[in-house]
């Protein structure tokens, strides 16, 4: 499986495209409204035939650009159940699993920064959102956020991947663009090196982040695909 990291700069958000090489499927991950026409010139110049436009969360800090995408590609979004999302065309479930010609992407269900969240895993790789970001995860302080729920998500499931797995978060501020399992493990501050299930739901829970500038904006924005009313910016 191939695969592309791409950037917008304004929310920090890490979109990314698969595609099988001999097939042409593709799917992108965590597209962005203001990054349509970017990432409809690379789905265009690399001749692939947009397949998917998952969603790793209902994100609250951008608006997705996957029914846009969806109207010019006839690409399905897809999105987990718990979201009740009206626009999308497959609700995911743990253990689903998405074709790309000979390659498949595993759906992991990964709740705790949302109860939508979920991880994208291939082999030696995994997608994972807001759930496990580089040396930190996301906040568990709105949208059904739960720390205890991440703590379990991250330890019980995404820690048991092989530890050279890459990890490709969601989000990065500082310029980090992948991971390992295993680094995370060591040295993740809030989740590694010897942290227990009370300690990261007292670190989570004293964090004192101002509410996300767009999430009045964002959420019902996704839940309608990027589209119709609730989304105008
Ligand atoms: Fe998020």
């Amino acid at each position: 499986m191939n695969i592309r990291q791409l950037f917008d700069t304004k929310s920090s958000t890490y979109t990314y495209l698969l595609w099988d090489p001999e097939t042409h499927e593709a799917a992108l991950i965590d597209s962005v409204r203001e990054q349509v026409e970017r990432d409809a010139r690379i789905i265009n110049e690399l001749g692939l035939n947009l397949r998917y436009l998952l969603e790793t969360h209902i994100h609250a800090d951008h608006v997705t650009g996957s029914g846009t995408l969806r109207n010019r590609f006839g690409a399905k979004v897809a999105v987990h159940r718990n979201s009740a999302s009206r626009c999308a065309d497959v609700l995911l479930d743990e253990a689903d699993v998405i074709r790309l010609g000979r390659h498949s992407i595993v759906v992991l269900f990964t709740p705790g920064h949302t109860d939508t969240d979920v991880s994208f895993s291939i082999p030696g790789a995994v997608f994972t959102g807001d759930t496990l970001l580089i040396r930190g995860s996301g906040r568990t302080d709105f949208q059904s956020g739960d720390p205890g729920a991440a703590w379990d998500s991250i330890t019980g499931k995404l820690f048991t991947l092989p530890e050279d797995t890459v990890v490709y978060p969601g989000h990065d501020y500082s310029g980090q663009t992948a991971s390992t399992i295993g680094e995370e493990k060591a040295s993740n501050p809030c989740l590694g090196g010897g942290r227990t299930r009370e300690e990261y739901i007292a670190i989570m829970n004293a964090m004192d982040l101002p509410k996300p500038r767009l999430i009045d904006e964002a959420v019902p924005g996704n839940l309608s695909c990027g589209q119709g009313p609730d989304s105008a910016a």
